[in-house]
């Protein structure tokens, strides 16, 4: 039975250009960039040099990167480091209930600071008004969950009004949304590599040069102070290729991926009960979501698994922990519906054939579960 990959949201299959560009790294020595010795100052330069490739793609100089361990480390470095810079009056951070946990649950532990959380009427417009002055505003660029793209103008905006800092989660749209850092506005971005066809394990924090920031992250000063630990070359070196790879041609490839997601999208409208979730045109391309009423996602995972879709249920972290995600209760679902959550997500790997393939594959089980309701 052939296998068709559909979670590209939890994580993307890795691209053969980064496998290929860790290798060498993994072969011969790859010394510590710390080191003073020959090995040392080869492994000093390419990281350099990736430094460099990687801020020439996202628009911003190299010093305002920084190697993580990936998404998660890069939000709560964010917002931790961000915290400690404020003076104590300003340390706020303000976030929706449609962040992912990596910034939620490190903006509620209020160690020393406030949080103030955001009312959404959807996710793509959030209400922005009440922002405390000062502080750190959160937006995630697009929703894990329901792809939705955020109103990233809109947060530049409340972000200005209230004088706030703007911390942006691009987890989600870094190498499938292009991006000019150094003219969008944003403060802080975070990015993880796996998502876009890197390795696991390897991510950044753009922090913009002046931004108030001291690092929470104690140990040898690797990464200018920001963020300490030996740095993974191997890892950043198949992030840039993934990276590279992943923006290239990148309007296209979207063009593609959009006609094939409106394709699912119809054909899953058809399904009875099946209600199509997130924004209907501000959304990811490679991104559908949705709820069959009635059926619970594990049983509709399982049964797609069983005839060869893999597919996730809206969030990779909290599947099968059986509590409706606070996303879609936001969204107005019942606990039942949203207990049904599904996302196919999905990239330019996919032909055109096997997509056809897939397709009749997904909607033919859906059709089948719904009519056992
Ligand atoms: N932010 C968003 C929007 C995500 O979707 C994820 C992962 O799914 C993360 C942060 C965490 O990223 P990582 O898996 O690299 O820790």
């Amino acid at each position: 039975m052939e296998r068709f990959y559909f979670d590209t949201s939890a994580t993307y299959p890795l691209r053969e250009s980064a496998y290929h560009a860790m290798v060498p790294w993994l072969q011969d020595i790859c010394g510590n960039s710390g080191s003073t010795h020959a090995y040392g100052q080869t492994a000093k330069n390419a990281l350099e040099q990736y430094r460099r490739v990687i801020s020439e793609l996202l628009g911003c100089f190299p010093d305002e990167l920084v190697f993580t361990s990936g998404g998660t480390e890069s939000c709560q470095l964010a917002v931790r480091g961000v915290m400690s810079a404020l003076k104590p009056d300003q340390r706020w951070v303000s976030s929706s209930v449609a962040e992912h946990p990596a910034v939620t649950r490190t903006a509620k532990l209020c160690d020393y600071w406030q949080y103030h959380q955001l009312d959404i009427t959807s996710i793509a417009a959030p209400i922005l008004n009440q922002i405390p002055h000062g502080g750190l505003l959160c937006v995630m660029a697009a929703n894990n969950e329901v792809g939705t793209l955020s109103d990233l103008d809109l947060a530049k905006n409340a972000a200005l009004q209230s004088s706030s800092l703007l911390f942006v989660d691009a987890v989600q749209t870094t190498g499938s949304i292009p991006i000019q850092l150094d003219q969008s506005g944003i403060d802080l971005m975070a990015a993880s590599a796996h998502k876009f066809g890197g390795p696991l394990g390897i991510g950044l924090l753009y922090i913009r040069r002046g931004t108030s920031f001291v690092s929470p992250s104690t140990g040898g000063g690797q990464e200018a102070g920001r963020r300490s630990g030996t740095v993974n070359l191997p890892g950043i070196a198949g992030m840039t290729a993934a990276l590279s790879e992943s923006l290239c041609d990148r309007e296209s490839k979207n063009q593609r991926l959009t006609v094939m997601r409106n394709r699912l999208k119809d054909n899953l409208s058809q399904i009875d009960g099946l209600l199509i979730t997130g924004a209907p045109i501000n959304r990811l391309p490679g991104h559908i979501s949705c709820v069959l009423d009635g059926v619970s996602a594990d049983i509709a995972l399982a049964a797609l698994d069983a005839v060869g879709i893999c597919a996730g249920s809206g969030s990779a972290c909290s599947s099968g922990l059986g509590i409706p995600s606070a996303v879609h209760m936001a969204l107005g679902l019942t606990a039942t519906q949203a207990l049904g959550a599904l996302r196919f997500s999905y990239g330019d790997y996919l032909s055109d054939k096997q997509f056809e393939c897939a397709l009749t594959t997904i909607q033919g089980t859906l059709s089948r579960l719904a009519t056992l309701r």
